[in-house]
């Protein structure tokens, strides 16, 4: 299978498993665990923060997150299309009794500084309490622009407002532009980033920030039901992506460019340059359902909905992969000519 669907499918390989394998392990719990501190120090230090504390997913460090900043009637901001507002079942509304307030994102992924501005509500008791500006890095693969965040985070602590960043795929962004981790985290208080995504681990995300914000945070973490026992199983995992797989997304930035040449050869397709590891297109002349199934028939998953793909690239896709997509693609408009045409005489 050459799965396209998202870098989250990615296998941990025998290098990672023997490092799992081998991990020394205590009850994280009673912070005992020495493999998973030791990532906890390691991620910490990468971002440029001064602790971190390990999570099972990227869902759960986010929603800690914004509960460690945000109390009950309080209100984040946030971008229309964030992954925390929009793709994590609105826990900070149900868990957290936080409000959201989501804003228009731009097309490069911001939010416009007047927008922020507008929404931050004067302190006058018929209003939430605005407490919280919420920005994510990369965003549907974008890399936000450093002086943006500078500005945005700024304001934000102007106005009084904590910052939080889901650095899902911090990494992406420092390898894309050669800006190291820490320079890309610290403009914020809190910073999640997932281990399971391009890294490569099986599971784990880490939520990085100050002492006082981490323990607040863990303390959420055992409302939410955490509290994992031998995590250093998956820290192990985590420490090995960290030590192993960053610099190598530059593999995966190198093989979405040549993904969206291919792509693009397919006018149909209308699909758009990569964005770090990624690959959109939303084509307006085919069927995207039979497309995708064709693909499927030929062991080329592809993701997306409402009628966008989404290509990602990872550690389990090479250059073979985006060859055999090359060759579905040529197959697929020989099938389909004539699907095409009346799509666009109709
Ligand atoms: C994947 C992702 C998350 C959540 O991570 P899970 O581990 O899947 O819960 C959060 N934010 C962004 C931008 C993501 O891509």
């Amino acid at each position: 299978m050459d799965d396209f669907r998202s870098d989250t499918v990615t296998r941990p390989d025998a290098a990672m498993r023997a490092a799992m394998a081998e991990a020394p392990v205590g009850d994280a719990v009673y912070d005992d665990c020495p493999t998973t501190r030791r990532l906890e120090a390691m991620a910490a230090e990468r971002l440029g923060q001064q602790a971190s504390l390990f999570f099972p997913t990227g869902t759960q460090s986010n929603l800690a997150g914004l509960m460690a900043h945000c109390g009950r009637g309080d209100e984040y901001l946030v971008g229309q299309m964030a992954h925390a507002y929009r793709y994590e079942g609105g826990g900070a509304a149900v868990l957290g009794s936080i409000q959201p307030q989501p804003l228009a994102n731009e097309p490069d992924g911001t939010i416009a500084l007047s927008s922020i501005e507008q929404a931050i509500k004067p302190d006058d008791f018929h209003h939430a309490r605005t407490r919280l500006l919420a920005l994510e890095n990369t965003f549907g693969g974008l890399v936000l622009d450093e002086a943006y965040v500078a500005e945005a985070t700024g304001l934000a602590r102007r106005h009084g407002l904590a910052t939080h960043l889901d650095g899902a795929r911090l990494m992406n962004a420092a390898v894309a532009t050669g800006r190291d981790a820490e320079t890309i985290s610290r403009p914020f208080d809190t910073v999640s980033l997932c281990l399971s995504k391009g890294l490569g681990a099986p599971v784990g995300s880490v939520l990085a920030g100050s002492a006082d914000l981490i323990e607040a945070a863990r303390r959420i973490r055992k409302m939410l039901g955490g509290g994992m026992r031998q995590t250093g199983i998956l820290a192990a995992a985590g420490i090995h992506a960290l030590e192993r797989n960053v610099a190598r997304l530059a593999d995966d930035h190198a093989r979405a460019a040549r993904l969206a040449d291919v792509l693009s050869g397919f006018a149909e397709l209308g699909a758009g340059p990569a964005r770090t590891n990624m690959v959109f297109m939303t084509p307006a002349a085919i069927d995207v359902d039979a497309f995708g199934r064709f693909m499927a028939e030929r062991g080329i998953l592809v993701g997306g909905r409402h009628g966008t793909l989404r290509w990602v690239t990872h550690l389990d896709v090479d250059d073979g992969s985006i060859d055999r997509v090359r060759a579905a693609c040529e197959a697929f408009f020989a099938s389909a000519p004539s699907r095409i045409r009346q799509h666009r005489l109709g």
